[in-house]
């Protein structure tokens, strides 16, 4: 069969230019290569002021990576926020690898402790004060500094957990004791899933900007959801809070689709109705797509990657965006947004992207659908595991983080009506995903 391009519809899967926009965004990122002479001018062009904090800190932060050299090669570059937390790993060791010998007053490390008690180390180590005060310490060993510049609760789930005795009488403790700076939360969503009355990441870090003990927040913002957390800026802004960002590029749509498809076709298995429906939706905006992408004379992903990073940047209540960064193009890549602004095409660049893919993105921090499930499935956290596999090339994290799940994995989804496809208000077709996503996450 052929669509109105007269491609079939194989082809205009991997042909359609659009097909890889909207797809080759999402694989894992594998560029390769090395570091240039060029890349050694490459610098940081811009510095904020962290709100009251009043650390001048560089616009491009350092968050996730894999390879210490591109990491390495950002801090040369004048990189000087550096995102960290007990839970990443390996990559704790790493930072203390790179920050060795340099001068410790130029940069600003913030690491986080999560305060949920379903997590079992947590349990193990209670959410009491010394419980605290032991991780902390932990990770500061891990770190091999003396001190961190910022200690940041992670992901409270509710407003009781933002406040938690224990941790705020910790961080006390450290502030006095001069292991720590300033006080921090971050939040991109819901951890897990009904254990406690659910809250929003914004109604959560607004009540922490009206607290007062919080001097720094990390948040999801990005071009596809801007409403309430562009509302949590402006109060950040007005309380002189330390405002850092992550998931910024939200590019990702349809590869990951097509490709379950395939899979599940190759495996002698039906499409449903609902399937083919997502297919003919998507071919025809592939086929709207392309008058915008021969005008604009589109030829990457990564043109609208950027393009997002300079959406971000353009807010004058941000003040450091945290980066993954996993080889050197990436460090490259990021290097030379540094200092730079939203122009027109990249605003039609993004617009057009939000009417073709953005309906493909499962928004960060959201989890309105949830409630819809009969099988609590933790819909919006899946999705940020899958993210964390695909766009971030953090699979082992990821499938670890997924195997929690059990009974409320995604498995579930694949003989159900889809009510929370139904009740998503951004028309994400969210049962695919999540099936594509239990796969990916499984490798069932
Ligand atoms: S599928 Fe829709 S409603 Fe559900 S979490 Fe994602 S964006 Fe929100
Ligand atoms: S597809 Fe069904 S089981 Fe899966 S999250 Fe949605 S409502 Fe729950």
């Amino acid at each position: 069969m052929k669509t109105s391009s007269g491609l079939s519809r194989r082809e205009f899967f991997t042909k359609s230019t659009l097909g890889l926009i909207g797809g080759g965004f999402l694989g894992p990122i594998s560029y390769t290569g090395e570091k240039s002479a060029e890349e050694d001018k490459l610098k940081i062009k811009e510095y904020r002021i962290l709100g009251r904090t009043g650390f001048r800190v560089s616009d491009i932060g350092a968050g996730d990576f894999d390879d210490p050299a591109p990491f390495r090669g950002l801090l040369d570059a004048g990189v000087n926020y550096i995102d960290t937390s007990e839970t990443y790993g390996q990559h704790g060791r790493k930072i203390a690898e790179v920050i060795k010998g340099r001068d410790r007053s130029s940069l600003f490390i913030s690491s986080k402790l999560q305060a949920d008690t379903s997590i079992r180390h947590i349990a193990t180590a209670g959410i009491h004060k010394e419980g605290f005060l032991k991780r902390f310490y932990r990770v500061l060993d891990t770190l091999q500094t003396d001190y961190l510049d910022c200690l940041m609760i992670s992901s409270p789930e509710t407003v009781d957990d933002l406040f938690c005795k224990g941790f705020h009488e910790a961080a006390e403790q450290l502030k006095k004791d001069g292991k720590i700076r300033f006080v921090g939360v971050s939040h991109h969503g819901s951890q897990w899933f009904y254990r406690k009355p659910r809250m929003s990441m914004e109604d959560i870090l607004l009540a922490a900007a009206e607290d007062g003990r919080f001097d720094v927040m990390l948040m999801a913002y990005n071009f596809l959801k801007e409403d309430r957390s562009e509302q949590i800026l402006e109060v950040c802004d007005k309380k002189n809070i330390g405002t850092t960002l992550m998931k910024t590029t939200p590019i990702r749509s349809y590869n990951f689709m097509k490709e379950y498809y395939e899979r599940k076709k190759a495996r002698g298995k039906e499409l449903s109705s609902e399937e083919l429906k997502n297919i003919a939706r998507m071919e025809k905006k592939m086929e709207k797509a392309q008058d915008f992408i021969k005008r604009y004379d589109l030829k990457s992903e990564q043109e609208i990657r950027d393009a997002a990073i300079k959406f971000v940047l353009s807010n004058p209540f941000v003040h450091t965006v945290c980066t993954t960064v996993l080889n050197f193009n990436d460090m490259r890549n990021f290097l030379k947004l540094s200092g730079s602004r939203l122009e027109r095409r990249d605003k039609k660049l993004l617009s057009v992207y939000a009417q073709d893919c953005g309906e493909f993105y499962c928004r960060h921090a959201c989890g309105i659908c949830e409630p819809a499930c009969p099988h609590e499935v933790p819909v919006n956290t899946i999705m940020r595991y899958d993210h964390y596999f695909s766009a971030q090339g953090r699979e082992k994290h990821a499938m670890t983080q997924y195997a929690h799940l059990g009974s409320h994995s995604a498995e579930n989804c694949t003989s159900c009506e889809g009510y929370c496809e139904k009740a998503c208000p951004y028309g994400v077709p969210v049962q695919t995903l999540l099936s594509a996503a239990h796969q990916t996450l499984t490798f069932s």
